[in-house]
């Protein structure tokens, strides 16, 4: 007789994900994420992080996290409303303020319980949270903690926004609207002017999950928001401080009334320890180099054009991507797997993106470029994306 300690009702699970085979095992990378990586003992051109800006492993940053070590610690000791929050943390959200154009910052541990923490604080029942059907799974776990109705609207559609916006201002008091500022597997941006004039017509908060923009969109990466000129517009942008910003975090940019709010019922800010001076340390540093020149950000831009225009050449269906978030479109799910595996076979690391990630039928490989590549890296690249092609009848 089996126990319910054996579990065998999770390895009935696994066993029908290995059916499926839709089973895997984590990648390991040897060393720190860069351009050219040893991932599961071969070395390959990386083509798969959110690393934009190179900085995860940049000196400056490095430094500034040892320096931080050497003066703060190792860990913040508490959480923030206890005795964790550090003269380090209250920096960082000033600067972040100052960065963004906005009042005020409060940061998170991660831009996904950022989400989880500020969508039930500012919502509850009697109010209704209108979502992107594309929006980040972080917005999805984080709509379900509050008490608000929810609702859907259709990807990027703003007759389907203003359809739902209709049907709810007379059965609601506050209505939010949710969107990714730039969606992650397709790489295309918010219409965030539209949306803003619906929110301003129909009197509904607008929230923005600029986690894919922050860093790469607007002047500097100071994001989406940025971007459009939207600022004082937008109520909640969300950014994270783990993707371009090369460490971990998340973090509100608004009002001060925003900041004072979570401060008090934000519930990861009461219930989970602060984070680590090693990493509030590098990500300043990352503001600042931000904030001193647009270098980094012109690189990217740079580099992600060049590895664009080069497959788009080729022939590959790259989508219609509006950002160094490079969709190579395959179709077929199990075809996608098999040619991120010759890739890889070939010296590339792209990892497949198919169903249930993006729709049945639009399988994908998706490349992250970023400023840390070299022209060389991204050329060499794209040579094998062409053998492979070839190979597979995907290029005549
Ligand atoms: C990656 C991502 C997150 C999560 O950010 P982390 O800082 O990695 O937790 C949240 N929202 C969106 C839209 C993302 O793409």
């Amino acid at each position: 007789m089996s126990n319910i300690h054996d579990l065998v009702f999770l390895k009935e699970k696994i066993q029908e994900l290995k059916d499926q085979g839709v089973y895997r095992k984590l990648p390991v990378l040897e060393g720190a994420n860069d351009a050219e990586v040893i991932l599961n003992g071969k070395q390959v051109i990386n083509l798969s992080s959110n690393n934009y800006l190179g900085f995860a492993n940049h000196p400056r940053l490095k430094k500034a996290s040892i320096e931080a070590i050497e003066k703060y610690g190792a860990g913040a000791g508490a959480v923030r409303t206890i005795i964790g929050n550090m003269t380090i943390h209250e920096e960082l959200e000033e600067l972040l303020a100052k960065f963004k154009r906005e009042e005020a910052a409060m940061v998170f541990q991660s831009g996904f319980n950022c989400n989880a923490g500020a969508i039930q604080a500012i919502t509850e029942k009697g109010d209704i949270i209108i979502s992107d059907e594309l929006n980040h799974a972080s917005i999805i776990d984080g709509a379900r903690l509050s008490r608000a109705d929810k609702a859907v609207y259709k990807h990027a559609d703003m007759d389907s926004l203003e359809q739902v916006l209709k049907e709810s201002r007379d059965k609601y008091r506050n209505i939010l609207i949710i969107t990714d500022g730039v969606f992650s597997m397709d790489g295309d941006i918010a219409k965030l002017p539209e949306i803003v004039e619906l929110a301003e017509k129909y009197e509904a908060m607008t929230y923005v999950d600029d986690a894919h923009g922050s860093g790469v969109l607007g002047e500097s990466g100071r994001g989406t928001v940025d971007h459009f000129g939207l600022h004082g517009r937008i109520d909640f942008t969300i950014g994270t401080l783990s993707k371009a910003i090369g460490v971990v975090g998340g973090y509100v940019a608004g009002s001060k009334t925003m900041q004072e709010w979570l401060n008090h019922r934000g519930r990861p800010i009461l219930f989970s320890t602060a984070l680590p001076p090693a990493s509030v340390g590098a990500i300043i540093e990352a503001i600042r180099m931000l904030m001193e020149t647009t270098e980094y950000t012109d690189r990217l831009w740079k580099n992600a054009k060049h590895f664009k225009q080069k497959l788009g050449a080729l022939g590959f269906n790259t989508g219609h991507s509006e950002t160094p978030i490079t969709p190579v479109i395959i179709g077929d799910e199990a075809k996608t797997m098999e040619f991120s595996r010759r890739l890889f076979d070939n010296g590339v690391f792209v990892s497949g993106i198919v169903f249930p990630t993006v729709p049945k039928g639009t399988g994908r490989l998706r490349c992250m470029v970023t400023a840390g590549h070299t022209e060389e890296q991204l050329d060499r690249a794209v040579a094998v994306f062409e053998k492979v092609g070839k190979e597979m009848n995907i290029l005549k």
